[in-house]
């Protein structure tokens, strides 16, 4: 076993230790800590940027978002924790249960291990971490290797305030992944569905849950009443934020025949507007850039035409922002996640053409659908099979934390976010029953001996509870 597979065990186990003081604190114990720890993310935001835009080129625009968004969702979330965790005291489903009293309590599982992917490598650990902090669970968020220094410099400043040491990462490859796996009692897991669907089966055989946040390949629908400036402005951020390195980015465009022409028009003029660097950065590893460019090739080869954009540099693994038209579900890049800045347009005849083809996918993220008919953009929405559409815009439901976020079908697993659910899902419930008064009705009716009264009162008792009408009392 390699030494660093034997420091994932030990890692967890020291966690293990620590970790029941830190429930112990009680949520208002924890809050007061990670609020310190927000203030400290933010008198380090320009640093956490600066790394940020060192190990994924993003533009500074975007990695500034990165860092602070996380810690509006993190207050956010010490606002709700002590109303998430409350416990529960569900009220007698019947009589003979009016004698006790019960108390459904959250408690956390010990150790979640945070597994993240490498195109927003500190909004996705922080955003999954801090509430299972919160619910009293110690966590290890492991990296993705491509771009580990962020998310080490962040969780440096859970030490450097001081708090309780329930809060580590692993900077180790896939191998590392996997120990953690092994060794953590939940695994909340944000990367490529064919990683995810290992790590659901090996949970699978350790019987211990998961949530898995995966792949995309969101459509946008541009209906024949749509505002084509809006939409085509709309879906070239959507498609071309992070350089396409997004999970619910645009990867596919459906638009009705009759305004097909005006809107491509506009989408291309605004793609080639777009400067290197300012707006679209370069892909984030080499292996990506294989991935995108063999989806352009595809298509360049079997008939697809570039409106704009279509050029590659692969030494700096950069693609140029690229509208694609002719394409159709053969080509790869309408079938497979791209995780690139490829615009793919298709022309449809109507709006249900439109929604049999954005079902067309194993995926089921999210979706866009512009019309200036919101009821009429209500009804294309429900008939779609993803997690979440927007109207009118692109990934507003992520910025809309208070919302879940789920992917539907091969895009995942459980949701993230979502207000309570956020947070008690990293928590098993523990139900504790106290006699209300000591009225023996248990020992009485149930515990040994059995005896023909009280089989014959018991009998009654539960028939006349379960029955309604003439069908509580036996003839
Ligand atoms: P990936 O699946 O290759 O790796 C993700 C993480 O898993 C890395 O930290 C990696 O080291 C680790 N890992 C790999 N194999 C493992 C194993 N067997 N057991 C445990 N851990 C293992 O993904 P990636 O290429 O880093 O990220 C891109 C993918 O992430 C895209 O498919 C994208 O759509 C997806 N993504 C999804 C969301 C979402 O919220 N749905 C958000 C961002 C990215």
């Amino acid at each position: 076993m390699s030494s660093e597979l034997i420091d994932v065990s030990k890692r967890v186990s020291e966690l293990r230790v620590v970790q029941s003081d830190w429930e112990s604190l009680g949520v208002t114990g924890r809050v007061r800590w990670v609020r310190r720890y927000a203030n400290w993310l933010l008198d380090n935001a320009d640093l956490l940027t600066e790394l940020l835009v060192a190990e994924c080129g993003k533009p500074l625009v975007e990695a500034k978002v990165e860092v602070t968004v996380p810690i509006d969702i993190i207050k956010y979330y010490c606002r709700q924790a002590e109303k998430s965790l409350r416990t529960r005291h569900p009220a007698p489903p019947n009589l003979l249960n009016a004698v006790k009293r019960v108390d459904v309590v959250h408690r956390p599982y010990p150790v979640v291990a945070v597994i993240t992917p490498w195109n927003f490598p500190l909004g996705l650990s922080l955003l999954d971490a801090i509430p299972a902090l919160l619910a009293g669970a110690a966590v290890v968020v492991k990296p993705a290797p491509a771009t580990p220094h962020t998310v080490v410099a962040a969780v440096e400043g859970w030490a450097e305030i001081g708090a309780p040491a329930v809060f580590t990462v692993i900077a180790g490859d896939d191998d590392a992944g996997r120990a953690l796996v092994d060794e953590a009692d939940y695994v909340q897991f944000t990367g490529s569905t064919a990683t995810g669907r290992k790590i659901a089966q090996r949970c699978a055989e350790r019987l211990i849950p998961c949530g898995l946040e995966l792949g995309g390949k969101d459509p946008a629908i541009v209906l024949a009443d749509a505002d084509v400036e809006l939409a085509a402005h709309g879906i070239a951020w959507g498609a071309l934020i992070n350089a396409g390195q997004m999970c619910t980015s645009v990867e596919r465009v459906y638009v009705v025949d009759p305004i097909y022409d005006s809107f491509v028009e506009t989408l291309a003029g605004h793609v080639r507007s777009l400067r290197r660097d300012l707006d679209v950065s370069s892909l984030v590893t080499a292996e990506q850039f294989e991935v995108v460019s063999r989806h352009l090739a595809d298509a360049t080869a079997s008939g697809a035409r570039v409106l704009a954009g279509g050029g590659t540099e692969p030494a700096e693994r950069w693609v140029e922002p690229t509208v694609l038209v002719d394409v159709d579900h053969t080509m790869t890049c309408l079938r497979e996640e791209t995780f690139g800045p490829l615009i793919p347009v298709v022309r449809v005849g109507d709006e249900s053409e439109a929604v049999r083809l954005a079902n067309a996918t194993t995926y089921g993220l999210s979706a866009s659908v512009w019309s200036r008919d919101i009821r009429h953009a209500e009804r294309v929405a429900a008939q779609l099979d993803v997690g979440a559409v927007n109207i009118n815009d692109v990934h507003a439901n992520l910025f809309f934390f208070a919302a879940p976020m789920a992917g539907w079908k091969e895009s995942g697993l459980g949701s993230r976010l979502g207000g309570a659910d956020g947070i008690v899902k990293y928590c098993r419930p523990q139900t504790v029953t106290k006699p209300r008064a000591p009225l023996p009705l248990q020992r009485l009716l149930l515990w040994y001996p059995y005896t023909d009264f009280r089989t014959n009162l018991l009998g009654r008792t539960l028939r006349a509870l379960a029955a309604t009408g003439r069908r509580r009392f036996r003839s």
